[in-house]
């Protein structure tokens, strides 16, 4: 009962999904294979924005970017670690990338800032509402709509290779059934590994113990199914931790609700950072505060700021308080030290200048009851390394060379992210090369 067909996809993502609707869109057979039995992976979860340089709503906001602004933010972030082709490629291509996903049905037309963007650039819908969601849905839909053949619950165990090319899939469905899908192009789209401790901690031993934010399918299946392939592997070590997790939960609170003006305070009630610096300098100045932890802090209008607030709200994660004295004390944190720090920070506001910290993007005081905190610390977040791509979403091996008929795309690469992955990028780097692998797959159907 082997299958037979144009284009394999291997996981149900964002960048799985892209790129299948990519290669059916023109003209190929196309099977995606996702093992748990649900798609949406960590795409479904991400909550910030779609980062994208010199976009119609950019314009219409009167932003001012560019791709090489957003390179240039991509690589500082990155500490300069970054493969600077690929990059250039996601900055390039990202204002089409909304165009396309714009047509596709998505409302991407309200513009944040997120951690480490020199501009307004995190594209998500109107009202800040998660994008991840949305983004899920927009893409599922137009597979379905293009004919994509969907397994759930169906496990890539296998790649197959005549010693030339890869040439398909060994796949394991939920009734331990195995058979091959036979394919022309294989495309890996399997995410990151920030679910498995112990890989995790094969690279990082210091983050042992850490909680994770991922989804239980990002496991890193990949590297096991490409070990006979000598496959190249770049910064496996290169591990993000998320700043603010509402702490014991693997509740991921958007950098949107800093973005939008709330700050950071520690158990003293001081702040202790810039909290729109990238996620790596926020968690460590996290991890040096009493308690290895912080608390974020904001009011009722940064509360009707953002959709994703509310969200956070019905799941019970917020505290709730008439002042901040209040607040502090529910929190436990120092009640005269908190509303002191606040009167100082609206007075920054005022002046529009950050003479602690030096946050740039400073325009909202913290002063309209009520006023409402998170416990939070930081967890595994995403996984900057992974398997080495060229240009067109190859997969290249350890000698340099590609390996014919093999694709990957989305947090399954590495080198784009470099050391740290800027927030908003994800969704950028999963929609632009998984349409890349999507067109490289057809490609070689020729
Ligand atoms: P990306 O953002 O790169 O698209 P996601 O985490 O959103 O990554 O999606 C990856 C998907 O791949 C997840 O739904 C995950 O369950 C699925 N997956 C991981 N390993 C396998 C595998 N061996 N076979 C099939 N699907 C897999």
């Amino acid at each position: 009962k082997d299958i037979y067909t144009d284009v394999v996809v291997v996981g149900g993502g964002g960048a799985g999904l892209t790129a299948s609707i990519t290669a059916s869109a023109h003209g190929a057979d196309v099977i995606l294979v996702e093992k748990l039995p649900i798609l949406g992976g960590n795409t479904k979860f991400a909550t910030g924005g779609l980062n994208a340089a010199g976009t119609v709503f950019q314009k219409e906001k009167g932003i001012q970017d560019s791709p090489q602004k957003f390179l240039e933010d991509t690589l500082k972030g990155g500490k300069y670690k970054n493969n600077v082709d690929l990059v250039n490629i996601l900055a390039k291509n990202s204002s089409k990338i909304v165009d396309w996903l714009t047509n596709l049905g998505m409302d991407l037309s309200d513009v944040g800032r997120l951690g480490g963007s020199s501009v307004d650039r995190a594209h998500r819908p109107k009202g800040g509402a998660p994008v991840g969601d949305k983004l899920f849905d927009t893409l599922e839909k137009a597979a379905k709509n293009n004919g994509v053949h969907i397994k759930i619950a169906t496990k890539a165990e296998k790649i197959l290779y005549d010693g030339n090319k890869v040439i398909g899939i060994g796949v394991k469905n939920i009734d331990g059934n195995t058979y091959n899908i036979y394919a022309k192009s294989v495309i890996l789209a399997t995410g990151g590994f920030g679910a498995n401790q112990d890989m995790i901690t094969a690279y990082r031993k210091d983050l042992k113990n850490f909680g994770t934010t991922n989804s239980p399918g990002a496991t890193g299946d990949a590297i096991n199914l490409l070990k006979d392939l000598d496959v190249a592997l770049v910064d496996m070590d290169q591990i993000q931790i998320h700043p603010t997790v509402a702490f014991n939960t693997n509740h991921l609170i958007t950098e949107a609700v800093r973005g939008n003006g709330a700050i950071l305070v520690n158990k003293a009630g001081k702040r202790f950072v810039n909290e729109l610096e990238t996620r790596d300098v926020v968690s460590q100045a996290e991890l040096s505060q009493e308690g290895k932890a912080a608390y974020l802090i904001f009011d009722e209008n940064i509360r009707k700021s953002l959709k994703a607030i509310e969200k956070y709200y019905n799941e019970g994660l917020l505290t709730e308080a008439t002042s901040l004295k209040n607040l502090a004390s529910s929190l436990e944190i120092d009640p005269e030290q908190l509303q002191e720090t606040v009167k100082q920070y609206n007075e920054y506001v005022k002046l529009g200048e950050d003479k602690d910290f030096h946050k740039k993007s400073i325009k909202i005081k913290i002063e309209k009851p009520n006023f409402y905190g998170i416990k939070v610390a930081p967890a595994v977040h995403y996984t900057m390394g992974g398997i080495k791509i060229n240009e067109k979403a190859q997969v290249i091996n350890n000698s340099g060379k590609i390996i014919k008929g093999l694709y990957a795309a989305g947090e399954v690469t590495g080198g784009i992210h470099g050391a740290n992955r800027l927030g908003g990028n994800s969704l950028t780097d999963i929609t632009v090369f998984g349409k890349i692998a999507g067109d490289s797959a057809f490609e070689n159907l020729k």
